[in-house]
């Protein structure tokens, strides 16, 4: 698939500006950024693909509602959205009983409110057909689930159940949504011990968000599907 119309949230480094870069060679694809240096900056790195930003904090709404506009005169429909912005605090190495509770609230915030908030305000422009992908973390898998870092399990355990809950509510628009681990990075959050590159993980990442074939309310890995 080419030519779609794609926006990424978080996309000035990491992942998110891997993503896009990668898919900003076939198809129309919008970024957001916090503040306008970091866009301009983005822009500036990636001069070979046609490419905008946005400003947008998943935490802030009138930001959201904004870009919004700003995102139609760039695209009259999104056909991906990717929900990657995210946050992992400092404290992620202490133990459960250890962690504050404003961390996990904070936390919680970015991670799990921040991709509701994006789609609450940005489904007017999915339409049928569409495709969410909110980038979530083998962290937040119950099943493999580990101590330590709680509020950062925590908000990708709850983002799964949202894409879950989303999947069967937005199952009657035609609009399909998965949760994805991106695998362990080596970015600023994942670290440079981390066993993939950024471009590693977004080809992986691009391959499954074109594929002709795209699941509704799984939790996937470089498109196998894991249990929740
Ligand atoms: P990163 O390098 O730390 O980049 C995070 C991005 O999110 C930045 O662009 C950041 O913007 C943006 N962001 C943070 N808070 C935001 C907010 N309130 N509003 C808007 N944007 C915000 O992280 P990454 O490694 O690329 O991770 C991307 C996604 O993959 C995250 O959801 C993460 O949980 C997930 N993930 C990563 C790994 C890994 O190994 N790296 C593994 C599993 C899952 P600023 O530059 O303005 O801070």
């Amino acid at each position: 698939m080419k030519n779609k119309n794609i926006f990424i949230t978080g996309g000035n480094r990491g992942i998110g500006k891997g993503l896009v870069k990668l898919l900003g060679k076939d198809n129309n694809v919008v970024f957001s950024v916090r503040d306008k240096e970091k866009g301009e900056k983005t822009l500036r790195e990636l001069r070979d693909v046609m490419v905008k930003y946005v400003l947008l904090d998943v935490n802030e709404i009138e930001s959201i509602s904004k870009a919004k506009q700003e995102i139609k005169m760039n695209m009259d429909y999104i056909d991906i959205l990717f929900n990657n912005a995210g946050i992992l605090i400092p404290e992620y190495e202490v133990p459960a009983f250890e962690t504050s509770e404003d961390s996990i609230l904070k936390t919680f915030e970015t991670n799990t409110l921040g991709p509701l908030r994006i789609i609450k305000f940005l489904l007017e422009l999915i339409p049928k057909g569409g495709r969410i992908i909110n980038v979530s973390s083998g962290m937040g898998q119950l099943d493999d689930m580990e101590g330590g870092s709680l509020a950062y399990r925590l908000s990708k355990t709850s983002l799964n159940a949202l894409t879950k809950i989303l999947s069967i509510e937005l199952d009657k628009r035609g609009i399909k949504i998965n949760a994805i681990c991106p695998g362990w990075v080596q970015t600023d959050m994942g670290g440079s011990n981390a066993t993939l590159t950024v471009e590693e993980s977004v080809e992986k990442i691009a391959d499954f968000a074109l594929n002709k074939e795209f699941p509704n309310g799984k939790f996937l890995r470089h498109g196998e599907i894991l249990p929740w």
